[in-house]
């Protein structure tokens, strides 16, 4: 069936059956992109809690009597348009938190619970399924799959070619050097150019050297990677593999993301914008706002230093008093989720804030805002500008990693040249981010202006069909 081949893609999570994080978007994402380039992939991720529930009919097509510690099992089933192999280890998986901690502490056998994943993905991709399925790739995401590559090259040589895909660099999979054995890996793997990381295990650095390929999610991104301010500590491990790094820009599923055809809002197009204006009158009454002359300003976001909250928190009077008002939805860090509840107490009908996390609000606000704001010190690839391009919500975006990949910022020549949909600022810091700010409260006088370019960011190819063709072509070189 699979006329290309198969590929066993490795993940801690995936939509639809979880979500922390964009890294599920895309391990649930790549699956259905890659079907129609020819590619049979199959997503092997631990069995949490409720998930093989959720799989319908599942068959066993792996199992050990031991793995670190309890007997596993991998079944598989299908959930939406994804074939999931679910390892089944409940020693591991079955917690009360969430996939990686419990009450902000993480597991304290992380290392245990994601190098089982890994073990059992380099056994299923060395020997076969039961049900005789045998990937010629396997594609590892993150630190949690870090060691997947690693296991397959430190044991018995297999043909199968191994991908590793950086999704966020700041996550490096440490573990304690006595935890070697452990973890099934061979003591001389502990030095500088293997798996030893400032006197620890790095599970990333593990994939790092092992992996044939690399790939981060944008171009931007892959370069920033070799530089010692993005790389952190990993920079020069990954310069070492420069030509062995491809930066592949995350899609958006535009099923999901399409304001012609949104269910949670009014629907509207390019071509016809008035009812995002009422979709703007509805998200202003969400929020208890009463928007002045200004832009509409929504915020999606994890709320943390790395997604430059403080910075917004610092310049936001400026923008207020020169007539925006802002809508928040995201939660995090208590300092900065306080932050915001204060500036919507400073500024009531001006600033609204909701702290949690809300799908259904996120598409109201795409589908009401008028800009959306992306002030990220780093950002590998970011999901949250390219919905805003999708829905004519203009992207106001630091230019790093992702968000420089994917918005034309207004210049004098990108305007002229009709190419601008968004607004880009550098330095990344809060006299950027108050310029970008003054700049948005500008071009958003200018109606015809702002209109011409909603009407160009909404036609921007933000979609899978690009990147799935770009990790076919990567696959591709690998079998060759
Ligand atoms: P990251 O993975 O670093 O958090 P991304 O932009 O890649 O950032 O992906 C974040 C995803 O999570 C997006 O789909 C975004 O819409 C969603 N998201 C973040 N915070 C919230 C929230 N509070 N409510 C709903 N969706 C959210």
């Amino acid at each position: 069936m699979a006329a290309e081949g198969r590929v066993l893609s490795v993940a801690s999570e995936a939509v639809p059956l979880i979500k922390t994080g964009g890294l599920a978007d895309v391990a649930g994402a790549l699956p259905e992109a890659l079907a129609p380039e020819g590619w049979d992939m199959r997503v092997m991720m631990p069995a949490y809690p409720g998930l093989l529930a959720k799989l319908g009919l599942a068959e066993e097509v792996w199992a050990a009597p031991d793995l670190f510690g309890g007997p596993a099992r991998v079944m598989k089933g299908r959930a939406g348009e994804v074939t999931f192999l679910l390892l089944d280890a409940p020693h591991l998986y079955d917690r009360r938190g969430g996939p990686y901690s419990e009450g902000g502490h993480d597991y304290a056998d992380n290392p245990e619970r994601f190098a089982a994943l890994s073990w059992a993905a380099a056994e299923v991709a060395r020997n076969g399924a039961a049900d005789g399925w045998k990937p010629e790739i396997l594609h590892a995401h993150d630190w949690q799959a870090g060691l997947a590559p690693a296991y397959l090259r430190y044991g018995p040589q297999t043909g199968v070619k191994t991908v590793l895909t950086i999704h966020n660099i700041a996550f490096q999979g440490i573990a304690a050097p006595y935890k070697l054995g452990v973890l099934r890996l061979p003591g001389w793997a502990f030095s500088a150019e293997q798996i030893e990381y400032y006197g620890n295990i790095s599970t990333l650095k593990a994939g790092l050297v092992t992996a044939d390929a690399i790939t981060t999610v944008s171009p931007t991104y892959a370069e920033e990677l070799m530089r010692p301010e993005f790389g952190m500590g990993l920079q020069g491990v990954i310069a070492a593999r420069a030509r062995d790094l491809h930066g592949i820009l995350n899609g958006v599923d535009e099923g999901v993301w399409s304001p012609e055809s949104d269910p949670n809002a009014t629907p509207y197009s390019s071509k016809d914008l008035k009812a995002k204006a009422e979709n703007r009158v509805a998200l202003a009454a969400e929020f208890g706002l009463t928007p002045g002359e200004g832009p509409l300003a929504i915020v999606v976001s994890r709320l943390t230093d790395q997604k430059g909250i403080d910075l917004l928190v610092a310049v936001l009077s400026d923008f207020i008093e020169a007539g925006g008002s802002l809508a928040v939805l995201g939660s995090g860090d208590p300092v900065l989720e306080a932050a915001m509840r204060r500036a919507a107490d400073r500024w009531p009908g001006r600033v609204g804030v909701r702290i949690g996390y809300d799908e259904a609000l996120s598409h109201r606000m795409f589908a009401g805002g008028d800009a959306v704001l992306v002030p990220s010190r780093f950002e590998p690839c970011g999901l949250t500008q390219m919905y805003g391009l999708r829905y004519g919500t203009l992207p106001v975006v630091a230019a790093t990693g992702g968000l420089n990949d994917t918005v034309i910022g207004a210049t004098p020549a990108s305007l002229s040249g009709k190419a601008a949909t968004g607004i880009t600022f550098h330095p990344v810091d809060a006299g950027g981010l108050a310029g970008a700010l003054r700049r948005l409260t500008e071009l958003y006088a200018d109606r015809a202006l702002w209109t011409q370019m909603v009407r160009r960011a909404m036609k921007a190819e933000v979609g899978w069909a690009e990147p799935a063709a770009r990790y076919a072509a990567l696959y591709r070189s690998l079998m060759t």
